[in-house]
């Protein structure tokens, strides 16, 4: 199965899927971005960094199952990635991919997270953003939140502890969706 994580920027999409990744078996799947590695990320673990020039030869040579531009890179999702052999693949995406891979696929989930205004403008100013990054970002993230219905499952971040459910950590568990939903 395939799950697709979502939602605005500054939610905690990678603390879930870290938290997740504690406690389910699953294939993390690694994108493709122009975007320069930052210091503690790994080539080939948290994303292939790769040049423009690469990243268009992807797609001209059809090797993408989406991509989309974001703030000023690239970002995007290989067929590849999701032809992996794990029963349970996650993708982290911003939500204009995100809703159109899985609008275009119905056999995958769809996991929107997202967080109330104030926390999230405070995650966004622990981040080191000024006020005005925070204000278009908090803009994107209103446009972003009319796909919330289009999910099969929404999920509040407001602790993390109470997000990934530990304590139902079992051997039988087949889903994020056991974790992380309500
Ligand atoms: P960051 O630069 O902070 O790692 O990621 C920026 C945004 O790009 C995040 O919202 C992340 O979910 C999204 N993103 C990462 N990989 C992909 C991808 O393959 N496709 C799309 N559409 N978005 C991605």
């Amino acid at each position: 199965m395939i799950y697709i994580i979502t939602g605005p920027s500054g939610v905690g999409k990678n603390t879930i899927i870290n938290e997740l990744s504690n406690h389910l078996d699953f294939y993390f799947s690694v994108s493709h971005t122009t975007r320069p590695r930052r210091e503690n990320e790994v080539n080939g673990k948290d994303y292939y960094f790769i040049t423009e020039e690469e990243f268009e030869n992807l797609i001209k040579n059809d090797q993408m199952i989406e991509y989309e531009q974001y703030g000023d890179f690239y970002y995007g999702t290989s067929k590849e990635e999701l032809s992996n052999n794990s029963s349970i693949i996650i993708l982290d995406l911003e939500v204009n991919g995100a809703t159109k891979l899985l609008e275009e696929n119905n056999n995958f989930k769809g996991i929107f997270i997202d967080i109330d205004d104030y926390e999230l403008i405070n995650r966004l100013k622990n981040r080191g953003h000024d006020a005005d990054f925070i204000k278009k970002r908090m803009k994107l993230a209103n446009l972003q939140r009319e796909k919330k219905e289009l999910y099969q499952y929404n999920v509040d971040n407001e602790d993390i502890k109470t997000s990934v459910r530990s304590e139902e950590h079992t051997s039988e568990l087949q889903s994020p969706c056991n974790l992380v939903c309500r």
